[in-house]
């Protein structure tokens, strides 16, 4: 079956997303880092299956060695299934993505929402950046530009709307994320013919 990822670090709304998206009630707030995945969902507004990867990055009370081994889990899950993933979407906390981004970034260290992003692109999985929690974010333009030029891509957020939506999941607002999905399902099947 064609297939959508969802990743994201611990906290950013993947979970309130899920419910959002398949109608499903999802454990949310539940324990961190119990691996409740891969999951896998019918998308209802769309034709294909979701898959939601656990959370990665920190967690309050997980030890790192359990860390490194949920990503490198969701690593070999991307890797083996590149070839049936149409698109991988990447769920980041608006509010909070830039700051913990630059937090840590140095000449040795790479963010995990920087190098998951790339990562998918290296696979050839087209990428949609879902920016969630936008409803606590006020300077909306500044941030997504930010964004953009964190994850090497051109600013202004506003030529990359296939690739960057913004959207508030508590609130069920995620038009942008379900347009963005969409145009890259749609130039997959122009390719295809
Ligand atoms: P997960 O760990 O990524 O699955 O995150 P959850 O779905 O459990 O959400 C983590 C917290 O973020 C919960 O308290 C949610 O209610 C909250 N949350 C999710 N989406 C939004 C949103 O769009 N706006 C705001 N303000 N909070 C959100």
């Amino acid at each position: 079956d064609a297939e959508v990822v969802l990743v994201g670090r611990s906290n950013v709304g993947k979970s309130t997303l899920m419910r959002e998206i398949t109608g499903h009630r999802f454990d949310t707030g539940g324990k961190p880092g119990v691996t409740r995945s891969p999951n896998h969902y019918d998308w209802t507004a769309q034709d294909f299956v979701i898959t939601d990867l656990p959370g990665f990055g920190f967690m309050s009370g997980v030890e790192g060695d359990r860390r490194e081994q949920i990503k490198t889990a969701i690593v070999q899950y991307l890797e083996t299934h590149a070839d049936k993933i149409l698109v991988g979407v990447l769920v980041l906390d608006g509010k909070s993505a830039v700051d913990i981004i630059d937090r840590h970034s140095g000449p040795d260290e790479i963010p995990y929402d920087v190098e998951m992003y790339h990562f998918l692109r290296d696979l050839d999985i087209p990428t949609v950046v879902a920016v969630n929690k936008m409803d606590k974010v006020d300077d909306r333009d500044e941030r997504l530009d930010d964004l953009c030029d964190r994850l090497g891509l051109l600013p202004p957020w506003k030529q990359w709307q296939d690739t960057i939506a913004p959207i508030k999941a508590k609130n069920g607002q995620i038009d942008a994320l379900n347009e963005a999905v969409r145009t890259h399902l749609h130039e997959q099947q122009r390719d295809d013919l």
